[in-house]
């Protein structure tokens, strides 16, 4: 057995190395790049006009100037060259032609046929975004290490990029063990359960941007436990097992596992919910098994299951921890460290009801976990605890 602490150290300096992989940047998002990308073009690519107006050589003595001709966006200035007094009417984003030293938006232009003038005073060099003022051509436009965006998607697309180099995101999957779990949807017979903790731990994957490829459930027997664990084990990078984890007579993960070869890290951890964890390694593949009970489950994966994510993609150590000021007293029994369900409001957090490991209906409205360490017992109000925030 294991403390709180010990656990989460022993799951950061037991992961694999991160890989790499090249790929679509409509497919990046939320990645993390693992190699610099350079910039194969000017941005923007030549002198353009942030306005809609007049591109002018412009010279304090020209009171009135001749338009000459008209750029729209994505036209083409090389037939102009303007001279002084020389004027083409410019659209926002057009190529400003050789021999503008100023672009003058239109609201302070007076237009006479061919000719225009100017209704307030003129600053030379304004309204031109410069070639290159972005990024230059060869400069590094994101760095190794930048998260992909939507923003980044959009700056690196307007730089022509299509594809990126970016951290592998390992894959998951789930088995669900239990005799008593029973499809959502199908009749509910005697003694048997909706089965929850698959679709849960799938949608804490996915909200954290990754990929579960394959949940089953299989039903408590040596064999059928150890036969789902060896298939899934050469499918996905990281394998989530919830329930059978425990000492009762029918629990056979941990007897499957030792079997099949996964290397034990912990199993045990001093912490309520979510006692009888295990973590283990098999090559460069993670197992977590996660207890049985709803709650514990959940808390289990965000607590160890995603720091080891986030870590091998590289895009960060795990939930953020947040200290702040408990609204109401907590006094904790036992010995072993708590994650208490809880409601961020500001800087105040609310541990709320419901904390037993079955339950998931206060967990469903909590934003954040209290977390409450094994030597504490008394919190009183106004105390600050660290809280993990929940994505
Ligand atoms: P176990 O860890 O297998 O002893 O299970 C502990 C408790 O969690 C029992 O009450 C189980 O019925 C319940 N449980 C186990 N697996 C699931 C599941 N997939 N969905 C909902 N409850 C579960
Ligand atoms: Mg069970």
């Amino acid at each position: 057995m294991v403390s709180v602490e010990e656990g989460i150290r022993l799951v950061k300096i037991n992961l694999p190395n991160s890989t790499y992989e090249r790929i679509y940047l409509s497919t990046a998002l939320n990645k993390v790049l693992s190699q610099d990308v350079i910039s194969k073009i000017n941005m923007p690519p030549f002198h353009q006009s942030s306005m809609d107006g007049y591109a002018v050589n412009f010279s304090d003595e020209i009171k009135s100037y001749k338009l000459v001709g008209e750029i729209a966006a994505g036209g083409s200035a090389s037939e102009f060259d303007l001279r002084q007094g020389e004027a083409v009417r410019i659209f926002t984003g057009a190529k400003v032609p050789k021999g503008t030293n100023t672009v003058i938006q239109q609201e302070i232009v007076h237009r006479k046929e061919k000719t225009i003038s100017f209704t307030e005073p003129v600053q030379v060099g304004k309204n031109i975004r410069l070639k290159g003022e972005q990024t230059i051509i060869g400069q590094i436009a994101m760095n190794k290490g930048d998260r992909i965006t939507p923003a980044a998607i959009g700056f690196l697309a307007g730089l022509g990029i299509t594809e990126v180099d970016v951290f592998k995101k390992p894959t998951l999957s789930i088995i669900a063990t239990g005799d008593e779990l029973v499809k959502p949807g199908d009749p509910l017979p005697e003694g048997k359960i909706y089965e929850s903790n698959a679709i849960m731990l799938d949608a804490a994957i996915k909200q954290s941007g990754y990929e579960c490829i394959k949940s089953i459930t299989v039903e408590d027997t040596y064999g059928a436990t150890k036969s789902a664990i060896e298939n899934l084990l050469s499918s996905s990078d990281v394998i989530l097992i919830s329930g059978g984890i425990s000492v009762g007579d029918y629990d056979f993960v941990g007897d499957a596992l030792k079997e099949i070869g996964v290397k034990e890290i912990f199993y045990k951890v001093k912490q309520k919910p979510g006692k009888p964890l295990f973590f283990g390694s098999y090559n460069d593949k993670l197992v977590f098994a996660l207890p049985g009970n709803p709650a514990a489950a959940l808390s289990c994966f965000y607590i160890y299951v995603l720091t080891a994510l986030e870590i091998i993609s590289r895009k960060s150590d795990g939930l953020e921890i947040a200290q702040l000021k408990l609204i109401e007293g907590y006094s904790k029994k036992g010995g072993r460290a708590q994650f208490l369900k809880a409601k961020i409001e500001g800087d105040r957090v609310r541990v709320l009801e419901g904390q037993s490991s079955s339950m998931l209906h206060t967990f469903s409205e909590s934003n954040g976990l209290v977390y409450v360490p094994e030597n504490s017992t008394a919190l009183e109000a106004g105390n600050i605890v660290s809280v993990y925030k929940l994505p």
